[in-house]
């Protein structure tokens, strides 16, 4: 039998998760962290229907948490397979995992200490130790070479320009006919036309099933000047005297944010002094952008020829320490302070954001995809007040949601991507959006392209290879 089982980001955007079998050849694609309310966050600690010891290899399309965070977890439970990524996906794949683990352990430090938590004895998900053995089985490859995760299996990543190293995924793999045929994984789509990274391309064999994202699947991105709105919400804040937060994801969302900063800065509209950048993996990651050339595109490298560096991290200010960051709390002088995570899930934003939402002279600007149950969804879906470690925060600050800055293809460009591929597909799925966006791309797909009505598979369905 040759089955492909869907398992997380079913109607949800995080968790991503999906199992391909053949026989006793199980492979799956992603194993991302479930991320928003407690019931929600639950789910990582459900244990995985399939023993991981019974795993041949994982095959990961990009970083982020909600795809990757709970490899630990199954390294920890006895996977000991290999774990494919791209090569130019593997520094941030290191650098969000650490990070990962040791969030885990501070947050059962400060539950234990604070005595905050349901749970009498608070454990993290995982440790540090169980990071640093997953990243032991980290295999990488380059764009657009195939190889073999397990015998009869062939995978090749292409680009998806959504963030450094992202990768959409073909297997081609016999189905329970006996007849060899090509799944194509999109993984998360990035946009086309925007600065740092390369367009998304699509898959290079006509695919015979096609499993599509759809976070953005029932919307339109905004194509404004970013530059003039970013400008404009920071100067009218700078002039209350307040300060504004970004939170944003450390990997992708912050490189962009920082390359329309300096563009800012550039012009003369901002003092580089008055921006902070408050996330070592932000930092880290922003120097590993840097350094990755070769996924760059045209207008990074025009700039970069002509001798600006709109990624250069050291620009601006940097806090590398818990005190750095601390110290930005008494500052009394405007500020723009970037920082993750980005959904305001975690991290040190929610410490700034406690200090300054209760101030209407401050101004928040999210910039990614806010999640159902997060902080930063209450936030732009107009909360009045929030709760952080228990202490209820009045909500007085201006917030804004830049949608122009989204990692992810809006239904137009998802649209775009599909009609690149080689040839129609003849089954679709959509996952990796919430039912309003993937119904909505469901009726989109179909109108525009006329192709198979797309199946929007719910956690658990198995479908034939
Ligand atoms: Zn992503």
């Amino acid at each position: 039998m040759a089955t492909v089982t869907f398992y997380g980001a079913c109607g949800t955007v995080t968790g991503s998760c999906t199992l391909l079998s053949w026989g006793k050849t199980r492979i799956l694609v992603d194993r991302g962290m479930y991320q928003g309310t407690e019931e929600i966050e639950s789910r990582n600690w459900e244990p995985f229907p399939v023993s991981p010891s019974d795993l041949t290899a994982v095959v990961l399309t990009h970083a982020h948490l909600d795809h990757s965070g709970l490899l630990p977890r199954l390294v920890a439970q006895g996977f000991d397979g290999s774990i494919h990524c791209t090569r130019a996906g593997r520094g941030l794949v290191s650098l969000i995992l650490e990070d990962a683990g040791e969030l885990q352990e501070e947050d059962v430090r400060y539950a234990r200490r604070k005595r905050y938590s349901r749970h009498q004895n608070p454990q993290p998900l995982y440790t540090s130790g169980e990071v640093r053995q997953t990243l032991r089985l980290l295999e990488t490859h380059p764009f657009d070479a195939s190889f073999a995760p397990a015998e009869g299996v062939r995978v090749r990543f292409r680009r998806a320009g959504h963030l450094l190293g992202a990768a959409s995924v073909e297997v081609s793999a016999k189905g329970s006919d006996g007849a060899r045929r090509s799944w194509c994984f999109s993984g998360d789509l990035g946009r086309y036309d925007v600065p740092i990274l390369k367009d998304p391309e699509p898959p290079l064999e006509p695919p015979a099933a096609l499993l599509l994202e759809s976070t953005y699947g029932d919307r339109r991105h905004e194509y404004g000047d970013i530059e003039e709105v970013l400008g404009k919400i920071i100067r009218q804040a700078f002039a209350r005297g307040g300060s504004v937060i970004i939170p944003a994801f450390a990997i992708g969302r912050t490189q962009e944010v920082l390359y329309h900063l300096s563009k800012l800065a550039d012009a003369g509209q901002l003092d580089p002094k008055a921006v902070f950048l408050d996330s070592p993996m932000a930092i880290r990651a922003t120097e590993l952008y840097q350094s990755a050339g070769v996924e760059h595109d045209e207008e990074l490298e025009e700039l970069a020829q002509n001798g600006s560096d709109p990624l250069a991290p050291d620009r601006f200010n940097r806090c590398h320490t818990v005190e750095q960051s601390k110290r930005l709390n008494s500052r009394r002088e405007p500020a723009v302070i970037v920082a993750s995570s980005g959904m305001a899930t975690g991290g040190r934003v929610v410490h700034h954001l406690r200090h300054k939402l209760s101030d209407p002279k401050h101004a928040v600007i999210f910039v990614g995809f806010q999640a159902a149950g997060t902080k930063g969804r209450a936030l732009i879906d107009g909360a009045t007040q929030v709760a952080f470690h228990g202490e209820i925060v009045p909500v007085r600050a201006e917030i804004h949601y830049l949608r122009q800055l989204s990692a992810h293809a809006d239904c137009a460009e998802l649209l775009r991507w599909c009609r690149a591929l080689p040839a129609r597909p003849q089954r679709v799925f959509l996952n990796h959006g919430e039912d309003p966006a993937r119904k909505a791309l469901a009726a989109a797909l179909r109108q525009e392209t006329g192709w198979p009505t797309p199946v929007l598979p719910d956690s658990g369905l198995t479908v034939d290879w």
